[in-house]
């Protein structure tokens, strides 16, 4: 039963380069999960001392090069992933479809098949919070690696229909760069102006942009404003050679 006076502590936890983890802890239960760890020694430090859950959006080592360093630690924790990705998921032990549901304590989180980035990509949908991967960045997505541009679109276009309060937390830093390419592809966009120099200040105290939202991303995203499979291909590879 989910709690409405129980909270679900998110903390991101900047990894690599320009990565972000994200540890997830119920405050009823203590019941923690960590999504995308991409190297062990920081989300190590980040934990207390419990881990029951490793949540990988997709195979890709920046996202799941901590999972063996964390099962050294942790060894009952268990992997989430696609069950398309098995075999490329270090340690994965459950194998999730699109419309299944997990339970962090108390609350609850819809898989969504997103498939476009890879080909086994999720998203982990929780009632207020939603955990994208490379599949959706902040005014931008991922690049294509293994699917088409119809299928990323099609990802995308499901991600744009979530309630617009969602709050969004990307696989990467790279917003400001992002920021750039969306003023490029849409200059008269003035959601894009005010949202800039609010990231560009975030980024100066050395803080975090995430979360985003469902409601700025449709104001600000232009892949997410993308109507037809054509335009997102359009767009896509603009910004793949930008
Ligand atoms: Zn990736
Ligand atoms: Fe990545």
């Amino acid at each position: 039963m989910e709690s409405v006076l129980s909270t679900l502590e998110i903390t991101p936890i900047p990894c690599l380069r320009d990565n972000y983890a994200y540890l997830l802890r119920c405050k009823s239960s203590g019941f923690t999960a960590v999504v995308d760890p991409s190297e062990g020694s920081p989300v190590l430090a980040a934990l207390d001392g419990r881990l029951d859950y490793i949540l990988n959006t997709h195979h890709h080592w920046d996202h799941t090069g901590g999972n063996e360093a964390l099962l050294e630690a942790y060894p009952q924790a268990a992997v989430f992933g696609h069950a398309s990705d098995r075999g490329r998921i270090p340690g994965q032990t459950e194998f999730l479809e699109d419309g299944e549901t997990i339970e962090v304590g108390l609350h609850k989180a819809r898989i969504l098949f997103v498939p476009g980035h890879t080909t086994g990509a999720i998203a982990y949908h929780f009632r207020d919070d939603l955990f994208t991967g490379d599949t959706l960045f902040i005014a931008c997505c991922g690049r294509v690696f293994e699917g088409t541009a119809a299928m990323m679109h099609a990802s995308l276009q499901r991600l744009a229909a979530l309630s617009p309060q969602t709050r969004v937390w990307v696989g990467h830093e790279y917003t400001l760069a992002n920021l750039g390419f969306a003023q490029a592809a849409e200059p008269d966009n003035k959601d894009l102006v005010s949202t800039l120099a609010r990231a560009a200040a975030t980024r100066k105290q050395g803080l975090a942009t995430v979360p985003s939202s469902i409601e700025l991303e449709l104001k600000i995203n232009p892949f997410l404003r993308a109507e037809t499979d054509t335009d997102f291909a359009r767009l896509r590879s603009w910004k793949d050679r930008y």
